[in-house]
C-alpha cells in the first residue's frame, strides 16, 4: 500500500513541470498540437487556437454530451443535438410541491408516474367565504377544503336580489349584512305576482306592485263574475269541519257563493272528506288553532305549535296552506300576531248562532245588520247555523250582496291583506 501511494505522488509530482510548460492548441478542423507555452503566441498567430475557441459542447436529449468543431455545429443540430442545455432538459412539478429536471428524452417516463409538466397541473386555487384567495399544492387541498375553503367562487359567493330588480354576487361571509339592508335571497321574495281585469298574471318587482294595484291590477286572480264595483260580504264558520259543513257547501255552490272555513286541527282528521271537498269547491280555509285554545294564554313556542300544525296538516290534507288566521274567541295579543304569520280576521257581525242555536235568530241577525264589507261570524259545528246559513246564502244575494272568500274580499276592497295585522270590516 505504501509503495502505491509513492508512486502515484511520483506520477503527480512528474506531470505537473509538463502541464506547466506546454499547451495544446487546435486548427480549425480540429488537429492539435502541443506546444511549449512560450510558443503559444506565435502559433496562434499562425491559425492555432484554444480548445475552447474551436470546440463548442452540444447536449443530447438523453443526456450526452460531445464537443463539436464549431465548423461542424450545424451539421450536428440537425442529428439532435444542442448548444444550450436549457433546451434538453424539462422542469417537472409533483403534486406535493417539489420540483426537478430532467433530460427531455426521460420526461414521458417521469409523467408516468406522478410528476407534471406545468404548476397549473399541481396547484389549484381555493376560495374562502370572506373572498381571500389561495393557491396550494394538489397534495393538500383536501386539508384545506377540511377547514373551510372551497374549490369553486360558486361554493363562497351568493347571488342576492333587491326590490326593484337588481342582482349583486356578495361572498357567503358577507350575506347576513346584506340581508339586514333589503337584499334578497330569492327572486320570489322580491317580486309579487298580479293580475289585471282579464285574469292575466305577471311578477313584478316588489317596490312596483302599488304602482301596478294603483293602475288596477290585483293581488289575486279576479273570480269570474265578480264585480269589484258592487257590495260583496264574507261568510266564515268557525269550529269545523263537521256533520253540519256538507250542507252549508252544497248551498254555497248552488248559489255560485264563496264563504270562509276556520277549522281547527284536531278536528281534520276526523273530517278530512269535509276539508277536502271545502278545498276542492275554492272554499278558503282559514286556521282557527289545534285545539280551540286561547292562544293569549300561551307562550310563543306554543302559539306557533297551535298554528303551525294545523296549517301543516291542512296542507298535507288539501294541498293549500292557509293564508288567514281566526284565533279562538277572537283573543290575540302582541305575541299572537307575530306568531300568525297570516292576517287575523276578527268579524264585524258576531251572529251569537254558537249561543242561540236558532236559525230565526242567525238569520235576522245577519239580514238587519248587513253592510258592504262585512264579516260574518258563525259555526258550522251548530245545526241550527246550517239551517241558518241556507236561507241566509240565496237571501244576502238576492239583495245584491257578492258573497266572498275574506282573502277576496280583503283583495277588492283592500288591494290585500298584510300578516300580522287585525281585520274587522273590510271597505
Ligand atoms: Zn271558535
Amino acid at each position: 500500500m505504501k509503495s502505491l501511494m509513492i508512486t502515484l505522488l511520483a506520477a503527480i509530482i512528474m506531470c505537473l513541470p509538463v502541464h506547466a510548460t506546454e499547451v495544446s492548441l487546435y486548427s480549425a478542423d480540429g488537429r492539435e498540437i502541443v506546444v511549449k507555452s512560450e510558443d503559444e503566441e506565435r502559433m496562434r498567430a499562425e491559425g492555432w487556437y484554444g480548445f475552447d475557441e474551436v470546440y463548442t459542447a452540444l447536449y443530447s436529449e438523453d443526456g450526452r454530451a460531445i464537443n463539436a468543431l464549431n465548423s461542424r455545429i450545424e451539421e450536428w443540430k440537425s442529428v439532435g443535438w444542442y448548444e444550450n442545455i436549457a433546451d434538453v432538459q424539462t422542469m417537472l412539478y409533483s403534486a406535493d410541491g417539489r420540483e426537478l429536471t430532467v433530460w427531455n428524452a426521460d420526461v414521458e417516463a417521469f409523467l408516468q408516474v406522478g410528476w407534471f409538466r406545468t404548476l397549473e397541473e399541481v396547484q389549484t386555487t381555493l376560495y374562502s367565504a370572506d373572498g381571500r384567495e389561495i393557491t396550494v399544492w394538489n397534495a393538500d387541498v383536501e386539508a384545506y377544503l377540511q377547514v373551510g375553503w372551497f374549490r369553486t367562487t360558486e361554493e363562497v359567493q351568493t347571488t342576492l336580489y333587491s326590490a326593484d330588480g337588481r342582482e349583486i354576487t356578495v361572498w357567503n361571509a358577507d350575506v347576513e349584512a346584506y340581508l339586514q339592508v333589503g337584499w334578497h335571497r330569492t327572486k320570489d321574495e322580491v317580486r309579487t305576482v298580479l293580475y289585471n281585469q282579464n285574469g292575466e298574471e305577471k311578477a313584478v318587482w316588489n317596490a312596483e306592485v302599488d304602482a301596478y294595484l294603483a293602475a288596477g291590477w290585483l293581488r289575486e286572480k279576479q273570480r269570474p263574475g265578480i264585480d269589484p264595483n258592487r257590495p260583496m260580504v264574507a261568510l266564515t264558520f268557525d269550529d269545523g269541519p263537521g256533520p253540519y259543513t256538507e250542507k252549508i257547501l252544497n248551498c254555497l255552490v248552488e248559489n255560485n257563493a264563496k264563504a270562509t272555513f276556520f277549522v281547527v286541527g284536531n278536528r281534520l282528521k276526523t273530517y278530512s272528506g269535509q276539508l277536502k271537498r271545502e278545498a276542492e269547491l275554492g272554499m278558503e280555509i282559514g286556521c282557527h288553532s289545534w285545539s280551540h285554545a286561547n292562544l293569549t294564554t300561551l307562550g310563543a313556542s306554543a302559539i306557533s305549535s297551535q298554528i303551525k300544525d294545523t296549517n301543516n296538516l291542512v296542507k298535507e290534507l288539501t294541498g293549500v296552506y292557509p293564508a288567514t288566521l281566526r284565533p279562538p274567541y277572537g283573543s290575540h295579543n302582541a305575541a299572537v300576531r307575530s306568531a300568525a304569520g297570516a292576517p287575523i280576521i276578527l268579524w264585524s257581525i258576531d251572529t251569537l248562532d254558537w249561543k242561540t242555536k236558532n236559525a230565526d235568530s242567525t238569520y235576522n241577525s245577519v239580514m238587519n245588520n248587513v253592510k258592504d264589507g262585512d264579516i260574518i261570524l258563525m259555526h258550522d259545528i251548530h245545526s241550527a247555523t246550517a239551517d241558518a246559513a241556507l236561507r241566509i246564502i240565496p237571501a244576502l244575494i238576492e239583495r245584491g250582496y257578492q258573497l266572498v272568500t275574506v282573502s277576496e274580499l280583503g283583495e277588492y276592497k283592500a288591494g290585500g291583506l298584510g300578516a300580522g295585522q287585525v281585520y274587522g270590516r273590510i271597505n
